[in-house]
């Protein structure tokens, strides 16, 4: 592999302007990466060649007269395939999406194309971004760099694999319950949740509208505050954007924390956690006493109720979402339909998976008439809730912390036919997205057999300045965001 491409974002920025290697270059170093080590990755579902080498040109034509060049501009980025780039494919790794080729540009990559980032290709995901592990895409499993028998994590794990083993610098993914931090636990990598609203969702294949949000991947902090500088801002296309100015999130990274108020979340601390988990989580409440942070202790107390409230709403939200998906308009249509009824019903149950149609039922029982009080309703007021607990934990702390997840990356297929399992491996990083607010995983060491663990680390709404800040000050205390994966 190119060495180049170990290097960061912001690295690989300063030695394109320094004209040590040329955009093109940059961009084909990456696809020779793809070339060497996809087949065993499984990360992308498609490559954009020609959008990516355009994209870089246009790069190099810019460095060649002296121009100013936008921010992360020439540095290779994965996009998540249930985000929409004109020609390409777009399949949420569903068959009945299979031959879908966007005819138009989420806003993200709109934002991206403008900033002139080369899109090497859509990333791998469980399908319609349901799931934990990337087992669910109807395409391939997608398999972790650190240790190719483990699970990359999801539902963005092509995403974070591909950036993991340098096949690309940055990644976009969506993260509903978890689907951006947990990933970048596994692999080792920065991810980020920001605020519901910051990021338009435009252009994304929805899952559960009230949840999902697109956040980048990186494999610094630095890199993850520019790359939501680029994506990030209101957009009229999308009613929940927030209407309010975009920050430049990286000018704070190196500010003093001292003093800051480190929350730690006594909920998810430390029985349930494996041994090595929990010694990362020690390590990393040192290392931010060492920071000069004062350490408290926070009470959830609603968030045991979480998962069992993310999997009504979320549920309830893609029965409703993926009604689209009939065989009409777009997508995959059954061959052999004697009625209108049959095309509907046909096409559904051959082009949606087992995990998807478990979802689509189930949140059609929750929102059915007799059992919409009891189940939608209610997890409703549950949310609020949990909301509430958030609003009294950010009284008392500026941040919170906690692990990303209990455990590091498994097998593959050791929880495949046990969903319930599953859905549990997202116990820390759901409560965010039911509270709107923003979160990140940042790398915090290594377990016993080498894999990576991920801090989370989440604020209150709209201050993702200082989680960058207080990530980047960790991230910096350490240097496991150095190690690679040896593949
Ligand atoms: N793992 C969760 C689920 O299966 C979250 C997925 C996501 O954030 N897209 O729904």
């Amino acid at each position: 592999m190119n060495e180049i491409l170990k290097k960061s974002a912001a690295e690989q920025s300063k030695a394109l302007k320094n004209k040590e290697i040329s955009a093109v270059e940059l961009t084909n170093a990456a696809f020779d990466r793809i070339a060497e080590l996809d087949e065993k990755l499984g990360a992308f579902n498609s490559l954009t060649k020609d959008t990516a080498i355009k994209t870089a040109k246009k790069v190099d034509e810019k460095i060649a007269k002296g121009e100013e060049l936008p921010l992360l501009a020439g540095v290779p980025l994965a996009l998540k395939d249930n985000m929409n780039l004109v020609g390409s494919k777009t399949t949420a790794s569903s068959k009945i999406l299979e031959n879908f080729v966007s005819p138009f540009n989420a806003t993200v990559t709109e934002k991206l194309l403008n900033n002139l980032v080369p899109i090497v290709g859509k990333a791998n995901l469980d399908e319609f971004a349901m799931g934990s592990s990337n087992e669910n895409s109807a395409f391939k499993k997608v398999h972790n760099p650190w240790d190719l028998n483990k699970v990359p994590g999801g539902s963005s794990g092509g995403s974070a694999a591909s950036v993991s083993a340098c096949e690309a610098t940055l990644a976009l993914g969506s993260d509903t319950g978890g689907s951006i931090r947990l990933p970048a636990s596994f692999c080792g990598i920065v991810g980020m949740k920001p605020t519901y609203g910051r990021v338009s969702r435009y252009g994304l294949i929805a899952f559960a509208s009230s949840l999902d949000q697109i956040g980048p991947f990186a494999r610094t902090v630095e890199d993850a505050a520019n790359l939501l500088e680029v994506i990030s801002g209101h957009d009229p296309k999308d009613s929940t954007s927030l209407d309010l100015p975009v920050e430049h999130y990286a000018a704070n990274l190196n500010n003093d924390i001292k003093g800051m108020k480190v929350g730690v979340i006594k909920e998810l601390m430390p029985e349930g956690l494996s041994e090595d988990v929990a010694k990362a989580m020690q390590k990393a409440i040192e290392d931010y006493k060492k920071l000069g942070a004062e350490i408290v202790e926070i009470s959830l107390p609603n968030l045991k109720h979480s998962i069992g409230i993310y999997y009504i709403l979320a549920t309830a939200e893609c029965s409703s979402n993926l009604a689209r998906f009939d065989g009409v308009k777009y997508g995959y249509r059954t061959p052999d339909a004697k009625n209108l009824m049959e095309m509907y019903t046909k096409t559904r149950a051959e082009g949606f998976g087992p995990e998807v149609k478990r979802r689509i039922m189930l949140g059609t029982y929750a929102l059915s008439s007799g059992y919409y009080d009891a189940y939608y309703k209610k997890a409703q007021q549950m949310r609020a809730l949990v909301t509430q607990d958030f609003v009294e934990a950010f009284k008392k702390a500026d941040i919170l912390i906690s692990p990303t997840c209990p455990n590091t990356a498994f097998e593959l297929g050791a929880k495949s036919s046990d969903p319930l399992a599953m859905y549990l491996t997202d116990i820390a990083t759901i409560s965010a997205n039911l509270a709107g607010i923003p979160g990140l995983s940042v790398p915090a060491g290594f377990d016993g057999e080498g894999m990576p663990i991920g801090l989370q680390i989440l604020a209150p709404q709209l201050q993702e300045s200082r989680l960058f800040n207080a990530a980047h000050k960790f991230e910096r205390a350490n240097d496991y965001y150095l190690k690679l994966a040896n593949i």
